[in-house]
């Protein structure tokens, strides 16, 4: 089987690349394995310094890296540089806090000396979705390299093009051969790389399938795994909520990426007393998006990925107006040229529907009218993922409310749910487990050790043990 980059505005192959022999696997994991041995031992600051060397080429590169990920999958031009941007800032974040982030922490105990040092776990497979193609692989990176690991990146199948790209960005960045590879294999393949006894930990984000695929080939070898898994993530909207602002935000927070980020708000929960304006501002910014090329700057919506995502999307809409759900506006494919989806506005969703149970990966909004904040809090919770949250409302008491008890890995007031390099990022339930991203995530691939050092005292005394 080919690798094969498609342009989803237009279905036209741009490029294709034979995946990587057996033997050719066996020597990039060799590579992993030795050059783990001295990058390990690179002092932090000189890893730092290779970050942000990183940084300067996402920068300088930014239109053609941005160019790359828009013909390969799809999504807005302007999108594509500000994912880039993202990029460079979180590498310059993670080598401007190498300091205080590899620091060894002292803890006062019985021995003469005794403190927890942070040490690297070796290579670490990263499998990644071709949503934010970069961004995905770059906020695993940093922290990963900058910690003294080394990455051995499997891309999704529809990116190779950026997947190549990331490789030669740190490598000319001046980072030593092997320390960050793109392995061009199927998914097929992941199961024998991840029980590689080369191999010390994974991380994988994607679907749920996917997902307990390389968790379950871990688990047997009892290898770490961070997973980020999907989202349907909820947006509520509470009277005392500045609703216009609430609609323009919902809109964004919707199609963001051609709808296809795991972030995205999916279902949106709205107080009785606001429900009619939210839904017709919702409504009408909705269907005026402008639909079309996504290298154009003024497209506001380009195509889903593929033909296969348009066509689940099209069966759980479907499906969900079968059960009894509105369609307000959209709910249908766009015909001629790449893989359009119309922006669509359901409401009369309940459970029991795709558009209230599955993830809807698409520009595909599902509303519902909720009587109080005890049930908004009800049905933002009744689902299986856990991965983002947001919540429009004045209200303080209602604030500490909804982020006490919303299941979820984020809960953002007044703003729609994104991911900070500063910040934590990951999930509950189905949306996986582990973090990426800050400090918490730098730890997930590092080993904590405790440093216990006794012997005589100060005062001549031996140290008890
Ligand atoms: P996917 O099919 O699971 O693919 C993701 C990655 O996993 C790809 O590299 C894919 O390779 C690989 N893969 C697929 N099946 C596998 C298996 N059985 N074993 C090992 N690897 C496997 O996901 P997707 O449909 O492309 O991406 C969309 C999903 O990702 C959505 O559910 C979305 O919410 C989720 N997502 C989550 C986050 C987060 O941070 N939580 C972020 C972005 C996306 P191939 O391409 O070669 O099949």
């Amino acid at each position: 089987m080919t690798i094969a980059s498609i342009n989803p505005a237009t279905g036209e192959t741009l490029a294709s690349f034979e995946p990587l022999s057996d033997g050719e696997l066996d020597q990039r994991l060799a590579l992993a394995e030795r050059t783990f041995g001295s990058w390990r031992r690179e002092t932090a600051a000189a890893r730092a310094q290779a970050l942000s060397r990183a940084a300067e080429i996402f920068t300088k590169r930014r239109e053609a890296l941005a160019r790359t990920a828009t013909l390969e999958m799809g999504k807005l031009y302007t999108a594509s540089l500000a994912e880039v941007d993202k990029c460079a800032g979180c590498l310059r974040w993670y080598a401007a806090e190498h300091e205080r982030l590899l620091a060894p922490e002292v803890v006062a105990t019985d021995a003469v000396r005794s403190y927890v040092r942070f040490d690297p776990l070796g290579p670490v497979l990263a499998v990644m979705p071709w949503n934010f193609p970069y961004w995905q692989v770059v906020r695993f990176a940093a922290p990963a390299l900058l910690a003294g690991n080394v990455g051995l990146l499997k891309h999704a199948s529809s990116v190779p093009q950026v997947s190549l790209a990331l490789e030669a960005i740190f490598r000319e960045a001046g980072l030593p051969e092997g320390c960050f590879q793109s392995l061009l294999v199927e998914s097929g393949r992941v199961a024998r790389i991840a029980r590689d006894r080369r191999v010390r930990a994974a991380t994988l984000t994607g679907s749920e399938h996917a997902g307990a695929s390389l968790a379950r080939v871990c688990g047997e070898a009892l290898k770490k795994t961070v997973l980020e898994l999907g989202g349907s993530d909820p947006f509520i909207v509470l009277p005392s909520a500045d609703v216009a602002k609430a609609a323009e935000v919902a809109v964004a927070a919707r199609v963001q990426n051609n709808g296809q980020s795991c972030i995205a708000a999916k279902r949106f929960i709205v107080h009785d007393k606001v429900f009619d304006e939210f839904e017709a501002a919702m409504t009408r910014r909705m269907a005026a998006l402008r639909v079309g090329d996504p290298m154009d700057a003024r497209t506001e919506l380009g195509p889903l990925a593929g033909e296969q995502l348009r066509e689940d999307i099209d069966k759980q809409v479907r499906r969900s107006v079968e059960l009894g759900a509105a369609v307000r506006t959209g709910g249908k494919r766009l015909e001629g040229r790449g893989f359009f989806y119309a922006a669509t506005v359901l409401t009369k969703v309940s459970a029991g529907m795709p558009a209230a149970d599955e993830e809807l990966f698409a520009p595909v909004a599902a509303l519902f009218r909720v009587p109080d904040l005890d049930e908004a809090i009800r049905v933002a919770n009744a689902t299986r993922y856990g991965l983002g949250a947001c919540a429009f409302t004045r209200d303080p008491g209602e604030q500490e409310r909804l982020a006490a008890e919303l299941e979820a890995g984020s809960v953002f007031i007044n703003g729609m749910v994104k991911s900070d390099s500063r910040l934590p990022f990951g999930g509950v339930k189905l949306s996986g487990y582990g973090r990426e991203l800050s400090s918490y995530g730098m730890r997930e691939f590092m080993n904590v050790k405790s440093v216990w050092i006794g012997g005589e005292q100060h005062d001549g005394k031996a140290a008890v043990e």
